[in-house]
């Protein structure tokens, strides 16, 4: 390949005193609890908060305009950061890859040309993947590390749940975020003091988490549209990407349900052993794959058990999820969220949350495969499925999104009965 990069500047170990780690932003309340954790481990680092046209226009300036969507995004939030800072020289840029046979695995390479276009070419990236992309990078967490984000990634997802399930009932308005930002302090706290990462600390946090929620003033007389989120994972999860679809569904007065990082994460574990079965792949791969299985869902369990005393209904377990979408579409789809797509739309289905927003992204052919090409099932599966694929590209207009997505909600308020109870 004639602009194939053979050579780029690496991070090294003695730039990790020196040099700030930026970070693209994605799930707001892993993301600070991530943050918290690279910093308590001596790294300097922000996740970027930086939004705007600027970002699409940057991203556009410098990547292809095939290139999909959460690419650009990513890559022009880069760039527009990397412009309005004054010491781009002890910089790093941070992304995280699946690793997969998607494109995902491109946007280093993509990240580096574009930087090289944008006169950053110095700036070295780090990929955080979990299938060895890159062997030569000076980032390197600790298996203390390691333990913490997993437990941050745990203690995000059920946050993320708690709080989609009381904010829009709250009767004091802010009480569910000021909750939220109260306990992701208390886990960064716990972090810093060597705490919260066993499995019996885990325990004790989660319970307390949902029973604080269970205690929040709520206004439970009416029953509300209840809208589940799915697609793309970036732009599922964030609100540059999908220009904040969840605070815009509370504006509207819906609950919100977004499935959680787990379900993403057992996902690709999971695939690696199901590899093995249907195309015979390596053995060691399938066995670690094994142990992590197993690793995740012993906290899995701890979050499921953790709302057994309070008015919510807990998340499924991922075996549950897998086998929803049997019949619908095949484990061996697993090309960026794959199977996991259809399987979370019939989880939430399941779970009540039958109207969803299905955010597909310009460019992604797995999410068209696994989003769209399966609703027609689907509905024939669940009559009252009502499910709306919603374009993120960088011509789509906010406007025409939110049209899109208010029709949807008048079909969901049609179909509430008056007597109907909320169940949360
Ligand atoms: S899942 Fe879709 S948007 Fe993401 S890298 Fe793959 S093709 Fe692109």
């Amino acid at each position: 390949m004639e602009d194939e990069i053979k050579e780029y500047p690496k991070f090294k170990q003695s730039m990790v005193k020196t040099h700030t780690i930026l970070i693209p932003s994605m799930l707001d309340i892993h993301m600070s609890l991530w943050e918290a954790v690279l910093k308590q481990s001596g790294y300097k680092c922000e996740v970027m908060r930086n939004q705007g046209p600027e970002v699409v226009e940057e991203g556009l300036k410098y990547v292809h305009n095939d290139t999909c969507y959460p690419a650009l995004l990513v890559i022009g939030q880069f760039i527009d950061n990397l412009n309005h800072r004054d010491d781009t020289h002890n910089v790093v840029l941070l992304i995280t890859q699946t690793g997969g046979g998607c494109r995902a695995s491109n946007y280093l390479h993509l990240l580096r040309k574009a930087l090289i276009k944008a006169g950053y070419g110095y700036i070295p990236v780090v990929s955080l993947n979990a299938s060895n992309l890159e062997k030569d990078s000076g980032f390197k967490p600790t298996l203390k590390d390691i333990l913490k984000i997993v437990a941050a990634m745990t203690y995000g997802d059920e946050l993320m749940y708690l709080y989609n399930k009381c904010r829009s009932y709250e009767v004091n308005k802010g009480d569910a975020t000021r909750l939220k930002d109260e306990w992701v302090n208390k886990i960064i706290k716990q972090f810093e003091v060597g705490k919260g990462t066993k499995l019996g600390q885990m325990k004790k946090n989660m319970r307390q988490m949902a029973l604080d929620f269970n205690n929040l003033n709520l206004d439970l007389s009416h029953k509300k549209p209840k809208v589940g989120i799915v697609g793309e994972i970036y732009i599922k999860y964030a609100s540059l990407g999908n220009n904040h679809l969840e605070d815009f569904l509370v504006s509207q007065d819906a609950e919100v349900m977004v499935p959680g990082v787990y379900g993403f994460a057992l996902y690709s574990v999971w695939n690696y052993i199901y590899d093995r079965e249907i195309y015979g792949r390596s053995l060691k791969s399938a066995l670690i794959a094994k142990f992590l299985l197993h690793f995740f869902q012993k906290r899995e369990k701890i979050m499921i058990n953790s709302m057994r005393e309070t008015k919510f209904t807990p998340m499924n377990y991922f075996d549950h999820t897998k086998d929803l979408s049997e019949g619908v579409l095949h484990h061996g789809t697993k090309m960026g969220e794959g199977w996991l797509l259809t399987a979370e739309m019939m989880e939430l289905i399941e779970e009540g949350y039958e109207n969803i927003i299905c955010a597909q992204p310009f460019g992604c052919l797995p999410n068209h495969i696994c989003g769209k090409g399966v609703m027609k099932k689907i509905k024939s599966i669940h009559k009252d499925a009502n499910i709306v694929a919603i374009d993120y590209d960088p011509s789509a207009t906010k406007v025409n999104q939110e049209n899109r997505i208010k029709l949807m909600l008048a079909i969901a308020r049609e179909r509430i009965k008056d007597d109907d109870k909320v169940e949360l």
